[in-house]
C-alpha cells in the first residue's frame, strides 16, 4: 500500500505537461519508431527546467514510458533523468503518438567521443576538468577506458537490480551527463522488465545486430509466453535465474570494451566484420586473439597490449563478458568486483559513485 500511496502522491504532486507547453529545437535522432527533438518549456517562468529532450514515439512508446518510470523509481543515476510521459492523441495517426520528455543530459553520447581521433582523451577531459597527475601513454587511456567502463556497468548493475534488461546497449545510447559527470544510459525502447512481464516476448527488430548477443533472445525460446502480470511477479525471479537475460547486455558491453581497446573497431564495417571472426571461432574470444595477433597491425597489437596491463585483468575481464553461452558471463555486480577496477581509476570518480 505505501508504494502504491507514495507513487500516487509523486504522480499527483509532479507537474504535467500538454503537447503545447513545448518548443521544438533541433532534431536529435531518428528511429523507425520515432523521432527525438531538443526542446524547451513554452511558458518562460518555468524556463528554468532548463533544456529537454522530446521523443515523439509510435506504440512502442507505452513501454518506454514505463521503463523509464520504472527506472525513476528505482535507479534514477543508471538512465538520464525521465520527466514525464503521456499520450498525445490530437495528432495524426490511428492512436496517437506517445510523447516522451527527459531533461537534457548533454551534447554527446560514447559514439560520438569514440569516432574522435583523440578517444579516450577527450573524455578524460570532460570527467575531470583539469590534468590530472597520470601515468601516461597505454597506462593512461587504460584507466580513462577503465573509468568509462566502470560507469557502464555501474549503470547496468542497477538496471538490472531492477529487473530490467536494456537489449539496445551500444555507444549510440550512452550519453555523458554534463551535469552529474558521468556516462547514463538512454533509450529504453527495447528494454524488458521481467518482474511484473512488460515487453516480455522480446521483439528481434528492435535489437541491433552490430551489438546483440549470439542467443538473440532473452528467455529460451521454451519459456512459455508472457504470464499475467500477478503470476509474473512471483515467478520471474525463478525465470531470471534460470536464462540469466541480463548478461544479454554484458555481452553488448563487452563489445564496447573491445571497440575502445581496439580503435580499428570503431567502424560498423569493421566491428561487422569483427563480429564474423568471432562467429567462426565459435565466439572464443582466446581463439580469435590466436587467429588475429600473429598478423596484428601495430594498432591491433597496441589493443593487446593494453587489455594485458596489469597481468592481463583487462583481458581476463573482456573474456568474461563475451562468451558465447549466457551464463558463462560475468553479471554487472561480479565484473564491478573484479580485480581489473581495484585500481584508483581517474581519481575524483571513485568518490562521485
Ligand atoms: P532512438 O530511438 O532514435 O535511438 P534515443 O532515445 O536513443 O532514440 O535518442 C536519440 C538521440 O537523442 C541519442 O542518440 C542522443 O544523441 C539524443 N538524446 C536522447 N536522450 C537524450 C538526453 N536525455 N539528453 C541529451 N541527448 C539525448
Ligand atoms: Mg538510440
Amino acid at each position: 500500500w505505501d508504494m502504491f500511496f507514495l507513487a500516487f502522491l509523486e504522480r499527483l504532486f509532479r507537474p504535467t505537461f500538454r503537447k503545447d507547453d513545448f518548443v521544438l529545437g533541433k532534431k536529435l535522432g531518428e528511429g523507425a519508431f520515432g523521432v527525438v527533438y531538443k526542446a524547451a518549456l513554452a511558458n518562460k517562468s518555468s524556463a528554468k527546467q532548463g533544456d529537454l529532450v522530446l521523443k515523439k514515439a509510435t506504440e512502442y512508446g507505452a513501454v518506454e514510458i514505463w521503463m523509464n518510470e520504472r527506472v525513476r523509481r528505482a535507479c534514477a543515476n543508471s538512465c538520464a533523468d525521465f520527466v514525464y510521459g503521456f499520450l498525445e492523441s490530437s495528432s495524426k495517426g490511428k492512436g496517437g503518438e506517445y510523447w516522451l520528455i527527459w531533461r537534457f543530459e548533454g551534447e554527446t553520447t560514447l559514439s560520438d567521443l569514440m569516432l574522435s581521433k583523440e578517444f579516450p582523451y577527450n573524455v578524460e577531459r570532460m570527467i575531470l576538468g583539469e590534468d590530472q597527475d597520470l601515468p601516461k601513454g597505454l597506462e593512461r587511456e587504460n584507466r580513462i577506458i577503465q573509468t568509462i567502463m566502470r560507469q557502464l556497468l555501474f549503470a547496468l548493475d542497477g538496471l538490472h537490480s531492477t529487473g530490467i534488461v536494456h537489449r539496445d546497449i551500444k555507444p549510440q545510447n550512452i550519453i555523458f551527463s554534463e551535469g552529474a559527470r558521468t556516462f547514463k544510459i538512454i533509450d529504453l525502447g527495447a528494454a524488458a522488465d521481467l518482474r511484473v512481464g512488460i515487453n516480455y516476448i522480446p521483439k528481434e527488430f528492435l535489437l541491433d545486430p552490430r551489438y546483440t548477443a549470439p542467443e538473440q533472445y532473452i528467455m529460451s525460446t521454451q519459456t512459455p509466453s508472457a504470464p499475467s502480470a500477478p503470476v509474473a511477479t512471483a515467478l520471474s525471479p525463478v525465470l531470471w535465474q534460470l536464462n540469466l537475460p541480463d548478461r544479454f547486455d554484458i555481452y553488448s558491453a563487452g563489445l564496447i570494451f573491445m571497440q575502445m581497446a581496439f580503435p580499428a573497431l570503431r567502424t560498423d564495417s569493421n566491428l561487422i566484420q569483427f563480429n564474423r571472426q568471432l562467429k567462426r571461432c565459435e565466439y572464443d574470444l582466446i581463439e580469435w586473439r590466436k587467429t588475429v595477433e600473429p598478423r596484428a597491425s601495430p594498432e591491433l597489437r597496441k589493443g593487446f597490449e593494453l587489455l594485458d596491463l596489469d597481468g592481463g585483468i583487462g583481458w581476463e575481464l573482456l573474456t568474461s563478458m563475451v562468451r558465447y553461452k549466457a551464463r558463462r558471463r560475468t553479471s554487472a555486480k561480479a565484473a564491478l568486483a573484479n580485480p581489473y577496477f581495484d585500481r584508483e581509476g581517474l581519481l575524483r570518480l571513485s568518490f562521485m559513485q
